[in-house]
């Protein structure tokens, strides 16, 4: 095991990882940049070192900063979270230069699945069902023409390089496909430094559903119950649970079985999650594979009751699969997590400062993972998520129940936060009932919008 891991992030993932750490007897190193001084992950790691400016191309992004920090406080690895270094492959392979243990998969790996139409390739190649598309980059726009053409529409045009839901076009006839080509590969360019763009049949309102793996160095690849996370705003995910209200045992034991078989093909390791949309016939087709830990693993975590931040910290120390997991994995009732926001829950605009006053709700099947306190600064240069809400009952009802009215006993002062409108999505009839899909926000606040008119 590991003496001393460098957690290379902020906020509430970085003290996620510094609580697998203290349970596994690891020492901790914190990095932060200036505006972070007062944070929780630098208060409660062992060590901390200050590696720049506010600004995270200055600090958490600037690698030579952050490997000078983990050889000054001579750390065996690394763990990145999620976001800033997580997915970059250049990063992965400086750590192993220096002979840190970078807690994540193969940089080779990270790098393919990073290319979103090699990953699909490679997938499909393994036997994993994918949405028909164009094989690879599509070098000009009458290219994607006569592809979109052998499709039929609508399709989708999408960033190879993409993330965060940037890059994406949908194209719903011919006449369309230039111009929406061209702002592809313009976002593209512009967000991800390649204007590379690929196409794919545009699934009209589909559910997403997500599966995570782990994988340990000797070929063991584990693929936990899926995560439904189709309460997404500009596919963003602003809720998820699991397990999902429509995948079956046999669907699910079916999508476990081709991913084992293709995460083992590709040489996986570690954690991740490969993602998927299910269409209306409710079968489920591969959209991408995020080679990190997700922000909302602890929906798995509490259905399963396996730590996977401790699962990829063990993994890429060098234990196997029945060492990390100690038993087989079984699903125990259902979990749901909001994203609680520092934003407007009406006009959705970030809102940073100072926290006046915070209770954090607990009790029974309640979990908050946080960095916030009361008299914290959220400050306005990183993601605007300030807490992770979960909750577990026994079924999907008395998970619901239980989110009231934590959601209730969740007090946030000083800022507006997404509470409020977490409430409402709570109480809608059309969400308790499992009855939803992607597009279940946009028309959800359509209608709100609409009530507050009358
Ligand atoms: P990103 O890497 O930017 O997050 P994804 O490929 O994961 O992009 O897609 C993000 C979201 O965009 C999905 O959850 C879904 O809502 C929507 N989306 C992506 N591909 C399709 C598609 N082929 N059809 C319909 N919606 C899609």
């Amino acid at each position: 095991m590991f003496k001393k891991v460098l957690i290379a992030n902020r906020g509430e993932i970085a003290l996620r990882v510094i609580c697998a750490c203290k349970e596994l007897g690891v020492r901790t190193v914190a990095v932060y940049s200036e505006a972070d001084r007062n944070s929780l992950h630098v208060r409660f790691a062992d060590e901390a070192v200050c590696i720049g400016p506010a600004k995270s191309a200055l600090s958490y992004l600037d690698i030579p900063s952050v490997i000078s920090a983990a050889e000054i406080t001579n750390v065996d690895a690394i763990h990145p979270g999620y976001g800033f270094l997580s997915e970059n492959a250049d990063f992965a392979e400086v750590c192993e230069l220096s002979n840190i243990r970078f807690i994540g998969p193969r940089p080779e790996v990270t790098r393919l699945m990073g290319v979103k139409d090699k990953a699909r390739t490679a997938m499909a190649a393994a036997g994993v069902p994918v949405l028909a598309g164009s094989d690879g980059v599509l070098k000009s726009p009458e290219e994607a023409e006569k592809m979109a053409g052998q499709i039929g529409y609508p399709v989708i045009l999408k960033a190879s390089a993409g993330g965060g839901g940037r890059g994406m076009r949908i194209v719903r006839e011919p006449a369309e496909l230039a111009g929406l080509f061209a702002q592809a590969q313009q976002e593209a360019g512009a967000a991800f430094s390649s204007p590379d763009v690929y196409l794919e049949k545009y699934v009209e309102a589909p559910r997403h559903i997500e599966f995570q793996v782990l994988a340990d160095q000797y070929g063991n690849v584990e693929v936990f119950p899926e995560r439904e996370c189709s309460i997404q705003r500009r596919h963003q995910k602003l809720g998820e649970e699991s397990p999902s209200p429509k995948v079956t045992a046999e669907l699910r034991a079916r999508v476990a079985a081709s991913l084992r078989e293709a995460l083992h093909a590709v040489g996986y390791t570690n954690a991740g999650t490969v993602e998927f949309l299910m269409d209306e016939n409710g079968e489920l087709y591969f959209i991408e594979v995020n080679a990190r830990i997700q922000v909302e693993h602890p929906v798995t975590e509490f259905i399963t009751g396996v730590d996977l931040v401790k699962g990829q910290i063990l993994a890429a120390s060098g234990a196997r699969m029945d060492e990390i997991l100690s038993g087989p994995v079984r699903i125990h009732g259902h979990a749901i997590e909001c994203r609680i926001n520092a934003e407007n829950p009406e006009t959705f605009a970030p809102s940073p400062g100072r926290i006046t006053a915070l209770n954090i709700p607990g009790g029974m099947g309640v979990r908050v993972d946080t960095a916030a306190y009361s008299d914290c600064v959220i400050p306005p240069y990183y993601d605007s998520l300030v807490a992770k809400l979960i909750t577990h009952g026994r079924d999907r009802a008395e998970a619901i129940a239980r989110m009231h009215r934590a959601l209730e006993m969740f007090v946030v002062e000083g800022i507006s936060t997404s509470i409020p409108l977490h409430q409402q999505i709570m109480a809608d009839p059309d969400f308790q009932a499992g009855n939803f899909d992607t597009n279940f926000i946009s028309r959800f606040l359509a209608a709100r919008e609409t009530a507050s008119k009358r």
